[in-house]
């Protein structure tokens, strides 16, 4: 048996209004002043008071960034290119501010910046060569668990899959509850069950080890904390951000399960995003995790939560064929789920069966 050596995110600053200590955390990573600090924000932020904080020197520049779709090889190749003809040094470093969306975006922008190459060359595992630029992560949404993964998921020509590497995680995170309070209930609740999806395909899967139960028990437990227990909103804001960092190692020594590899194959055909597309499959996923759908079906109507209905009512057999070959595709998922004979488990037609549902 080998074990897999991986990297943790080395440095992480944890609190409320942390964020204002991001100047101080950079100025020992700048270069020299030809070599900006490239800060790639969610355009939700534009008017936001949080954009006059942003300790910009010399030739920095914040690029506002729309996270209404998925984050793009293409669009990752086109930041590329723009820094580096803007500037004649790379630079110092790259700063990921928002959700999933703009962190997976500040990953692949440093991982790119280093690499020869287009981004959907290195969709897949363990195929960059080089090492990163610098990058910060500082989430404004909790729930990924983007912020400590060693994947950034980018939707590519052929595929939604991640550049998983070791060169992947940030070298800094920046944890500031605070810069979630702006977040829509519905946003909340899609991107939380992210994580408590997380947590339950971790905790029920084949890979399940004692490294990432640990970390999914965990996490499952604040989950509920937030989504059932009435606490404060601080405190919830708080929790929320753990269980998301909590659940995002579970996954890295496990794997995730049927959601995911059923929501990558609803994003590649209709572009729908992956909190509110785990959530429209996990609903129907309770032959596979009947405790977890029981729970998750609770919180949903505690929140009002409508998920939207017969999305995959008018797909062509076409499309069908692509959602399923794509969600097919995704082995690791589908083993972790259903173990080594997981494809005498979910056949085709079984899969179509349960896409019809959604
Ligand atoms: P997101 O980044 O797309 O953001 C969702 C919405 O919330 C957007 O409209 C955004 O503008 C808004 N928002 C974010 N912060 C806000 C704030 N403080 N106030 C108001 N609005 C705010 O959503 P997400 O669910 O965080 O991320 C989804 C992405 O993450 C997907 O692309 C998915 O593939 C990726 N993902 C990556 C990993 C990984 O390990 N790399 C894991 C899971 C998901
Ligand atoms: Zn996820």
């Amino acid at each position: 048996m080998k074990y897999r050596n991986f990297p943790m995110v080395p440095r992480v600053v944890f609190g409320s209004d942390s964020f204002l200590q991001l100047g101080e955390i950079l100025m020992p990573k700048r270069k020299n002043s030809e070599a900006p600090f490239i800060f790639l924000i969610d355009d939700v932020f534009e008017a936001h008071e949080l954009v006059s904080k942003i300790p910009l020197l010399f030739h920095d520049q914040i690029i506002f960034i729309s996270s209404e779709e998925e984050p793009k090889t293409a669009q990752v190749d086109i930041l590329v290119e723009k820094i580096k003809e803007t500037y004649s040094e790379l630079p110092s470093g790259i700063i990921g501010i928002g959700g999933g969306t703009l962190l997976d975006l500040a990953k692949a922008v440093a991982i790119m910046l280093t690499n020869n190459g287009k981004a959907s060359e290195y969709q897949g595992w363990d195929l960059v060569k080089k090492q990163a630029v610098y990058h910060v992560g500082i989430p404004t949404i909790s729930g990924t668990g983007a912020e400590v993964s060693r994947t950034t998921v980018l939707m590519g020509p052929e595929k939604k899959l991640g550049i998983n590497s070791d060169f992947t995680p940030f070298d800094q995170v920046i944890l500031d509850p605070n810069l979630t309070v702006g977040v829509s209930k519905e946003q909340w609740f899609y991107t939380g069950m992210d994580c408590y999806i997380h947590c339950i395909e971790s905790l029920n899967g084949t890979y399940l080890n004692a490294f990432s139960q640990s970390y999914g028990e965990k996490a499952l437990e604040l989950c509920k904390e937030v989504y059932l227990n009435d606490i404060p909103e601080s405190e919830s804001r708080d929790k929320l951000m753990m269980a998301s960092w909590h659940g995002g190692m579970s996954i890295a020594y496990s794997q995730v399960g049927v959601a995911h590899a059923m929501s990558y194959g609803l994003a590649y055909v209709l572009g729908v995003k992956h909190g509110i597309g785990n959530c429209l499959v996990f609903q129907y996923l309770e032959e596979f995790y009947p405790e977890g759908v029981k729970l998750f079906k609770q919180m949903q109507e505690k929140y009002q939560i409508e998920l939207p209905k017969s999305v995959c009512a008018n797909l062509t057999d076409e499309q069908f064929d692509t959602m399923i070959n794509v969600s097919l595709g995704l082995e690791p998922l589908w083993e972790n789920a259903l173990g080594e004979k997981w494809k005498n488990i979910m056949t085709y037609d079984r899969l179509l069966q349960l896409f019809k549902k959604v």
